[in-house]
C-alpha cells in the first residue's frame, strides 16, 4: 500500500504537515498537483499559473531527490484522486486544508465519498498560524475588526509558541513537462525566483537587510523595503509559522529588532485576517461584506476600465502601478491602494472588475487577500476604512514618491519632467512640457477622470 498526498497550496517540503504525516507511515508516497477544473472552484489566473508552472517544476526536483514521484493532472479532483488511489494503490490520502467555502464543500464532499471506500483521509493545517476557528471574541463570535483580531492572535501565539518547523529530508525520479510558459510570461520569469528555495533565500535577506527600516520604508513605492514573500506564501512555498518562528528568534537574539519584527509580524496578520474573514463570511470575491454595498449603481464605462488596467489613465502613479503589475505580476501595497481607490471611487467601477483584474494579473492572486483588500479600500469591507475616505493619488504620490523615481521608471514619457509636476503633468506650463518632449494627450494621456468633481460624485452616491 502507499500514501497519496494530494499538494494543493503548500508548494514546499519543510513545514508541510501532510507530507510529513505521509512520511511517518514509512511505505512509499505519490504526491500529485491537480489543476482543478471543477465548475464551482475559481479558476487560476494567468499570472498565478505562470507561477504555479515553475513552482512545481522546482517542487518536482526537490521531492525527485527525496523519492517522492510528483503527478500532474488536470481535471475535475473528485474524479483524478480517486483514480490516483486505484492506480497507486494507496490506502491513505492526505491533504492540507484550503478555506474558501467552495473548496471546503468539495474537499468535505470527497472525504466523505473516500472514507466510504475505506480510505483513510486527513487534512492538516500548512496555510495559518491559527486556524480560524480556533480564535474568536470573547463572546465566542468570529473577529470583523482587525486590531482585536491581531492582539489575540499574538497573545496566543505567545502563550502557545510555534516550534521550530520539523525537518524532513527521506523521502523516484518522475519527469514534468508542463510545455513552454506564454510568451508574455517573461516579464514575469526574470522579475522573480520561484520556489521553496527562492522562498528562504528570500525571507533570509530580507531578515539581514531590510527588517529593520521596515516600519520606517515599507510604504515607498521606489525602495526595496518590504519582504516580497507574497507569491511565495501564495503557493505555500514557505508558511507563515516558518516567518513567525524565524522573526521571534530573531527578536530573541537581537531585542533592538523587536519593534521592527512586532509591525512585519502584524502585516503578516493581515493575512491571518483575511483568512479568519474567508472562512466566516463565504464568498467575499462575490458579495460585499457590508451587503447594502451591492445596491450601489456602478458606473459601467469599459473604455475607463480598460485605461485604468493598461496604466493609461493619465493619473501618474496609478499607471505606474497597472504597468508595474502587468509587466512583473506584483504591485507595491501602497499603490494597489491607490489604484484601486481611484477605480472603485474615482471611477465609480464596481470592485468585482478591480478584482478580477488583480486575480488574472498578480502572481500573488490570494483567495483571501485579494478580495478582502479590495473590500477594504471600496469601504464594503469587515474591517471597513470608511467610504468617504478616498485616496488622492497627487498628494499620496507626492508623500510616497516624492522626487518621482516610481513614476519615471515604469511611465518613462514621464522621465524628463521636473520632480514638481511628475505626479501632476497637465498642471504644467506649456513650456515646461515642450522642455519634457511631453505632449499631452498623445505621448501621455490627460487625466481620463477630474480628480476632484469624481470624489464629490462618489461621496454622494455612497452616501445614497
Ligand atoms: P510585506 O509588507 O513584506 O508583508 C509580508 C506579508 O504579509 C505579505 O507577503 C502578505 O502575505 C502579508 N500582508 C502584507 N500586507 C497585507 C495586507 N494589507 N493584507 C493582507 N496581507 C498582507 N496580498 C496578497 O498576498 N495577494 C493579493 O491578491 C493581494 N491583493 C491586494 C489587493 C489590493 C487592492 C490591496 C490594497 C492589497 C492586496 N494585497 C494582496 C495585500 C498587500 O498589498 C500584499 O500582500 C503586499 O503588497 C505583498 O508584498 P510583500 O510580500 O512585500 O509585503
Amino acid at each position: 500500500s502507499s500514501t497519496l498526498v494530494w499538494l494543493r497550496n503548500d508548494l514546499r517540503i519543510a513545514d508541510n504537515p501532510a507530507l510529513a504525516a505521509a512520511l511517518k507511515n514509512e511505505e512509499p508516497i505519490h504526491a500529485v498537483y491537480v489543476l482543478e477544473t471543477d465548475r464551482a472552484l475559481r479558476p487560476l489566473g494567468g499570472a498565478a499559473k505562470v507561477w504555479l508552472h515553475e513552482s512545481l517544476k522546482a517542487l518536482n526536483d526537490a521531492l525527485a531527490e527525496r523519492g517522492v514521484r510528483l503527478s500532474y493532472r488536470e481535471g475535475q479532483s473528485k474524479t483524478v484522486i480517486p483514480e490516483m488511489i486505484r492506480e497507486m494503490k494507496a490506502e491513505r490520502v492526505y491533504w492540507n486544508r484550503r478555506y474558501d467555502p467552495a473548496g471546503r464543500a468539495h474537499d468535505a464532499s470527497l472525504k466523505k465519498g473516500l472514507k466510504a471506500d475505506g480510505i483513510a483521509v486527513e487534512s492538516f493545517n500548512a496555510a495559518l498560524l491559527v486556524e480560524p476557528w480556533d480564535i474568536a471574541t470573547k463572546q465566542g463570535t468570529p473577529y470583523g475588526v482587525f486590531t482585536p483580531f491581531w492582539k489575540a492572535l499574538r497573545d496566543k501565539l505567545i502563550a502557545d509558541p510555534i516550534g521550530r518547523a520539523e525537518r524532513h529530508s527521506e523521502i523516484k525520479p518522475p519527469a514534468l513537462d508542463f510545455g513552454k510558459p506564454p510568451f508574455w510570461a517573461n516579464g514575469i520569469l526574470e522579475r522573480w525566483a520561484v520556489g521553496e528555495e527562492a522562498a528562504k533565500r528570500v525571507l533570509s535577506g530580507f531578515l539581514d537587510d531590510l527588517l529593520a527600516d521596515y516600519p520606517n520604508d515599507r510604504d515607498l513605492p521606489r525602495k526595496r523595503a518590504t519582504s516580497e514573500m507574497s507569491p511565495h506564501l501564495r503557493f505555500g512555498e514557505i508558511g507563515p509559522r516558518q516567518i513567525w518562528f524565524a522573526v521571534r528568534h530573531l527578536i530573541a537574539s537581537n531585542p533592538s529588532m523587536a519593534n521592527a519584527g512586532d509591525k512585519f509580524l502584524s502585516e503578516l496578520a493581515w493575512r491571518e485576517f483575511s483568512y479568519h474573514l474567508l472562512y466566516h463570511r463565504g464568498d467575499i470575491a462575490r458579495h460585499s461584506m457590508q451587503e447594502r454595498f451591492d445596491e450601489i449603481e456602478w458606473r459601467s464605462d469599459a473604455k475607463a476600465l480598460h485605461a485604468w488596467q493598461k496604466g493609461q489613465t493619465g493619473i501618474p502613479i496609478v499607471d505606474a502601478g497597472m504597468r508595474q503589475l502587468w509587466r512583473t505580476g506584483w504591485m507595491h501595497n501602497r499603490v494597489r491602494m491607490l489604484t484601486a481607490s481611484l477605480l472603485t471611487k474615482n471611477l465609480l467601477t464596481d470592485w468585482r472588475k478591480g478584482e478580477q483584474w488583480f486575480w488574472d494579473t498578480l502572481v500573488d492572486a490570494d483567495p483571501a487577500n485579494n478580495p478582502a483588500s479590495w473590500q477594504w479600500v471600496a469601504g464594503s469591507g469587515a474591517d471597513a476604512a470608511p467610504y468617504f475616505r478616498i485616496f488622492n493619488p497627487i498628494t499620496q504620490g507626492e508623500k510616497f514618491d516624492s522626487r518621482g523615481d516610481y513614476v519615471r521608471e515604469w511611465v518613462p514619457e514621464l522621465r524628463n519632467l521636473p520632480d514638481k509636476w511628475v505626479h501632476k503633468p497637465w498642471m504644467a506650463d506649456v513650456e515646461t512640457l515642450d522642455k519634457a518632449e511631453l505632449k499631452l494627450g498623445i505621448t501621455y494621456p490627460i487625466p481620463i477622470v477630474d480628480l476632484s468633481t469624481s470624489r464629490e460624485r462618489a461621496l454622494e452616491t455612497l452616501k445614497r
